[in-house]
């Protein structure tokens, strides 16, 4: 593989020049007080990232997203529960094949592709009935971001669970889970983080905390009881991935030197925004009606095929665009703005954009 190519997929994304010098060291053991020290101190520049509410720990995971999403599923809903889950895409649909796996009782708000949730949506289901409601922040597989904050308030006033997985969301659009009442937040490392895959992070509030006990947990790793008693001594139960741990610890003070969070997402919303500006003659149409600064969807005017672009993208010009898959894969096609991207670097995907209408 050529070394040279760009990257747009949202995961992985690029990364910085940091992260991948930490990668390339000898690991350390990691029982140790020098490891605990960098777990207590992501566990702390985690939570203060989000405004997660005083009393909330951050779980460590070796495991992609998915592997976060099952194991909220898994450790804080049982018998009793009657779970509302908004779908608008693959990640929404995957909270409801995990809640039937699990045998939780789950209604569905069936949201159009490439929409976001709406207060009306909301009214048409029983929702003071129900003990949870997950949604997917942003939709990765069609760019929509939802108002999390909208959806929030509700869960408030109807006592609801709410749990946000913010995993393309985090560090492109804002979060605060004290402002959009959040109680669960799901993160993981090879999107807005800018990390290897291999680590997800699950951020539970007090209260969700105290659900933990109340249920009949059905898996031995994913016990989040043990990994909250490990963090008080800033350990996991079993081997983390050490190294991207330490890439996390150093990518967390990066973002905290570049100004925090907040700084992070205003510069992903502006490269999104130029972008967005720049491709504007193309035969190209944004897909979602309110897209999230993650990412781009785009589905072609002139009848190409999405996954066709992709293709040739690779081949001719090193690039790596995000293809769809499902019945989007030959209308939608993707491009990230999440990591180490800047405006010089969406440029020259800018340039090949046009290069490529103008000679097909
Ligand atoms: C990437 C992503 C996930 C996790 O996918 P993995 O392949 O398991 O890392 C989950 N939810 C959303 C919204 C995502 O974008």
């Amino acid at each position: 593989m050529d070394p040279d190519f760009l990257i747009f997929t949202p995961g992985p994304v690029k990364m910085p020049e940091i992260v991948l010098a930490e990668g390339a060291k000898q690991l350390p053991y990691f029982r140790t007080k020098q490891f605990s020290k960098i777990i207590t101190e992501c566990n702390r520049m985690l939570k203060k990232s989000v405004n997660a509410p005083s009393g909330s720990e951050c779980i460590f995971l070796s495991a992609s997203g998915t592997g976060a999403m099952d194991a909220v599923i898994a450790n804080l809903f049982g018998k009793t529960d009657s779970v509302l889950t908004i779908n608008s895409g693959t990640f929404g649909k995957r909270f409801c094949e995990i809640l039937d796996f699990y045998s939780i009782k789950n209604e569905e708000i069936l949201v159009k592709s490439g929409s976001s949730i709406t207060y009306d949506h909301l009214c048409s289901v029983p929702v003071r009935t129900k003990t949870a409601l997950l949604i997917n922040g942003h939709e990765t597989s069609t760019g929509a971001l939802h108002d999390i904050k909208m959806v929030g308030e509700i869960c408030h006033k109807n006592k609801l669970l709410y749990i946000v997985d913010a995993i393309s969301m985090y560090l492109a659009d804002s979060i605060d889970m004290q402002k959009q009442n959040i109680d669960v937040l799901i993160l993981s490392s090879q999107k807005g983080l800018a990390l290897p895959p291999g680590l997800s992070i699950v951020i539970l509030s007090k209260s969700a905390q105290n659900l933990l006990q109340s249920v009949n947990l059905r898996s031995y790793y994913f016990d989040f009881n043990k990994y909250l008693s490990n963090l008080i001594a800033g350990q996991t139960p079993f081997t983390p991935p050490i190294s991207i741990i330490l890439q996390l610890y150093k990518r967390l003070i990066q973002i905290d030197e570049m100004g925090g969070a907040d700084e992070l997402i205003k510069n992903t919303e502006m490269v999104a925004n130029y972008f967005r500006d720049k491709i504007k003659g193309l035969p190209l149409k944004i897909y979602a009606e309110h897209p999230s600064n993650a990412l781009t969807a785009l589905t072609p005017l002139d009848n190409k095929n999405a996954k066709e672009i992709v293709l040739d993208f690779e081949r001719l010009y090193n690039i790596y665009l995000c293809p769809n898959g499902g019945n989007l894969e030959k209308t939608v096609f993707r491009v990230s703005h999440l990591g180490d991207i800047n405006i010089p670097y969406t440029e020259k995907l800018i340039e090949k954009m046009k290069l490529y209408y103008r000679m097909s």
